[in-house]
């Protein structure tokens, strides 16, 4: 209950009037394939089980991805990477994520993202993200199983790490790390107990160019079933 009156909020969030803009103007440059496609344009929000042990934090719902099947990581090459391993590692019933009425069950796993809106060339701001960020405490204070954290790129890592600090901060509890430099493959432990774990984000960018392999993805998944079962 609490994850959909979140969800509900979320939809309906209009706070950062740079990307209320920008999602109009997609709609002016549709690709061919989904020029007679309805895009979702609204925020997206999160979306996976609510037991879930494992948190992932993208960056944001791209253009004519998630801002326009209404799912995050859904509709775009990032997510068709992230969604095979998915289902590899167990996650999920099906390593496609198509749309919103498909089929697509997650099994101990929720997604989520830094900003739930598309922002241009997809870089947010720094406002947008501290906008964003109230959401994110929301989904961490709902999903209480969570053990380990996700972040799929820098951008996201640098996002979570503020947003534990700030947590941490706001209910007095000590959080004396000093937040390091983001690598693919960065484990770090919290106060809490919880881990934190990074990986490059498996963008187009990056898997396209070998920066990310599939291998490379899947070692991190490996490492977290380790994690997850010690
Ligand atoms: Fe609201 Fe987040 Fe979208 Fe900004 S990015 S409008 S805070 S949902």
């Amino acid at each position: 209950r609490a994850l959909s009156d979140l969800e509900e909020r979320v939809i309906a969030c209009r706070l950062c009037p740079r990307l209320v803009a920008w999602r109009e103007e997609i709609l002016k440059h549709k690709p061919k394939r989904f020029a007679k496609e309805t895009y979702w344009s609204r925020p997206v929000p999160g979306f996976g089980d609510s037991s879930a042990k494992l948190l992932i934090v993208g960056l944001a719902p791209a253009a004519h991805g998630g801002n326009r099947t209404g799912r995050i990581f859904t509709g775009d090459r990032s997510g068709d990477f992230l969604f095979d391993a998915l289902y590899r590692f167990g996650y999920s019933n099906s390593p496609l994520s198509i749309g919103k009425n498909d089929s697509l069950l997650l099994n101990k796993v929720y997604i989520t993202a830094t900003v739930r809106c598309a922002p241009p060339k997809n870089k947010p701001l720094l406002e947008e993200i501290i906008n964003c960020r109230p959401y994110l405490i929301e989904e961490l204070n709902i999903l209480k199983n969570v053990h380990i954290i996700l972040a799929l790129g820098r951008i996201a890592f640098d996002g979570i790490f503020e947003t534990l600090k700030i947590m941490a901060k706001e209910k007095g509890e000590p959080f004396p790390i000093k937040k390091p430099a983001f690598r693919h493959g960065l484990e770090l432990s919290l106060p809490d107990g919880k881990i934190l774990v990074a990986s490059f984000h498996p963008s187009q960018q990056n898997t396209f160019t070998g920066r990310l392999t599939k291998s490379m993805f899947d070692a991190v998944f490996k490492r977290i079933d380790q994690l997850l079962n010690s």
